[in-house]
């Protein structure tokens, strides 16, 4: 999934969102059966036909230039939970979604926002490789090892687009990376406070608010320092993979932690 994501201080103080991610998976096959009905265009090869052919150049096996993807209005796709989404790939249905165009959100916290500058072309690429990545027999249930699968791949396009490294780091992977280093950065603020994040736990919620009231943008900074360096693993990463001939089928995500993962 491709995302803009808002670390507003009520997201600091409620760490819960990844478990409200996996409540929302539960949802999601009853969601993708709408999806394929209010779609308002199914997009098939030859449109996008240089996303297309990216993708099926990296991965032959696969043949990409079957799968079709549903173009659903953001407003829709907010409503059933998906709000900020360009686009997601379900493993289960093997539907591909693509967002429509997004209206800016009216009241955000600027100060934390983390806005993803992507293109549908790059969304496609994005959500294709997780299709390639099911479709190639790899079963991680580390969200970290999916993404850096779907992110990594995607660079040899995006630097298809002459887009620079500083450039994909900063709009197309720092909203998703942003939301990985957080809770690190939060633990190294708490410490730097001689505060456990057991201590942090057991604090009433008044004093987590004032916490976060005071150090909710010492934590963004830090978590956005954090991912713009992982950023840089990735595409010094990737690029070698791709340098020596792209994807191999004998890629394994078995042993490996996800670089992406703390
Ligand atoms: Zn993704």
């Amino acid at each position: 999934m491709i995302t803009t994501i808002n670390i507003s201080e009520s997201f600091l103080y409620n760490h819960g969102l990844r478990k409200k991610h996996a409540e929302q998976y539960q949802l999601t096959q009853k969601n993708i059966e709408k999806i394929k009905r209010i779609a308002f265009k199914k997009i098939l090869y030859p449109e996008y036909k240089e996303a297309y052919d990216y993708i099926d150049d990296l991965f032959p096996a696969v043949n990409i230039k079957n799968i079709a993807i549903h173009k659903v209005a953001a407003r829709d796709l907010a409503k059933m939970g998906y709000s900020g989404a360009e686009g997601f790939y379900d493993p289960v249905s093997k539907v591909v979604v693509l967002s429509g165009a997004h209206r800016s959100p009216a009241c955000v916290d600027r100060d934390y926002r983390v806005e993803a500058k992507v293109s549908n072309d790059e969304v496609i690429v994005h959500e294709l490789c997780h299709y390639c990545y099911v479709s190639e027999g790899h079963r991680s249930i580390s969200s970290e090892m999916r993404e850096e699968f779907a992110y990594g791949w995607s660079i040899g396009y995006l630097r298809q687009k002459d887009y620079s490294d500083e450039y994909i780091i900063k709009y197309n992977f720092l909203p998703y990376l942003v939301g990985v280093c957080q809770n690190k950065a939060m633990k190294k603020v708490l410490g730097q406070n001689g505060i456990s994040p057991a201590q942090y736990d057991s604090f009433s919620r008044f004093k987590k608010k004032e916490f976060n009231r005071t150090y909710g943008k010492k934590i963004f900074l830090l978590s956005k320092e954090m991912a713009m360096e992982k950023g840089q693993q990735l595409i010094d990463l990737y690029s070698k993979k791709l340098e020596e001939g792209g994807y191999t089928d004998i890629e394994e995500d078995g042993d490996r932690y996800s670089m992406m993962s703390f």
